[in-house]
């Protein structure tokens, strides 16, 4: 820290929170970022020092992509030592994958990257923007003895704090659009900010370490009965694929029909990682706990556990970005590198 104050970055990306409707069409479009603190006459009165960073185009966050994660991670990357937090703007659809993202794309993270952003763009007067805007940036300032309360990637929306790579966006309709099912809230926020301190991650001591390659080479076959031999050698034999989620029923059970087994059986051995989560929001991939997952572990699958999908994603071009070896790949997956899995 170079100042008494807290430093605190703030990075817009786009999303509704800065959206106007466009007078002719009615459409919401990403506008400018002084547009949007205008709208924010609180954002002065903080006693901390703020600065920012507005990308030059604005996105809606349905064009989200690992180059702009790269992009994001970058720009952490560059300004972390004049900064005690950062605040990224973004939009609501696909914060959880680039949260989760980049938790792996930060390695020994010390200090808190909070992502927020809103249903109702800040202009509105209902908007749930400004609460959202000014309670993470308050977390993202928050320090006990001079060090920060939260060091890792989280998501701020609607009064509760989450760890980014355990959330999903559950509902596009209300305030409240993320959930955590399988990890407590990391705080809530009431007329205080009560942390859940047994809940978050202890921050590191090593450097920061950024990781920004991604590949994104991977597919995702959903499970569904009658899904076809067609469809899914399709995916399987993809030129170029080096991963594939299987999102599976229940405790990570699938058909045991042969014809299905016998494909994922033949990705495997041309080296391709098959990767199973589960369809359900809440639990846990268990192979072996059912007949109709046992065959599973035994041709090789790896198991998830009670990752997210939007986490898995994320961690698969993590990994794979690495270019290990298939055992070493396997090996990482089935870890729990930033607090993703309840292992
Ligand atoms: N379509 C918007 C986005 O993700 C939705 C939102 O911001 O809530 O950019």
């Amino acid at each position: 820290m170079t100042n008494s104050k807290p430093s605190v970055l703030l990075i817009y990306t786009g999303g509704t929170i800065g959206m106007m409707q466009d007078a002719r069409t009615g459409e919401l479009k990403p506008f400018n970022f002084k547009a949007l603190t205008k709208q924010v006459p609180e954002l002065e009165k903080f006693d901390i020092k703020l600065s920012s960073i507005s990308f030059k185009n604005p996105i809606d966050s349905s064009n989200m992509h690992p180059r702009v994660w790269m992009e994001l991670a970058t720009i952490i990357k560059d300004n972390y030592q004049q900064h005690d937090g950062f605040v990224i703007l973004h939009g609501s659809d696909t914060m959880s994958y680039t949260a989760s993202a980049l938790s792996f794309m930060l390695e020994n993270l010390s200090k808190p990257v909070i992502l927020t952003g809103s249903q109702l763009p800040i202009g509105i007067i209902r908007t749930d923007g400004k609460e959202n805007l000014i309670t993470a940036i308050e977390i993202a300032s928050a320090q006990k003895n001079k060090k920060p309360i939260v060091s890792e990637v989280c998501i701020y929306f609607e009064y509760k704090l989450y760890r980014g790579n355990r959330t999903y966006k559950y509902n596009s309709a209300h305030f409240d659009a993320f959930k955590s099912p399988n990890y407590p809230a990391l705080a809530e926020a009431g007329v205080d900010i009560n942390y859940n301190n047994t809940a978050l991650l202890k921050t590191s001591k090593k450097t920061l370490l950024v990781h920004t390659n991604l590949d994104n080479d991977i597919a995702v076959l959903k499970l569904f009965p009658g899904l076809s031999k067609k469809i899914t050698l399709a995916i399987l034999n993809t030129s170029g694929i080096k991963a594939v989620i299987i999102e599976t029923f229940g405790a990570g059970n699938a058909s045991t029909e042969e014809w299905f087994i016998s494909a994922l059986k033949q990705a495997i051995e041309k080296g391709i990682i098959i990767y199973n989560v589960t369809q359900c929001s809440e639990g846990a991939v268990i192979q072996g706990m059912y007949e109709t997952s046992s065959t599973l572990k035994k041709i090789g699958v790896i198991s998830g556990y009670d990752i997210t999908f939007e986490s898995a994603v994320a961690k698969l071009m993590y990994v794979l970005g690495k270019k290990l070896s298939h055992t070493k790949t396997k090996q990482l997956l089935e870890r729990n590198l930033r607090g993703e899995l309840s292992l």
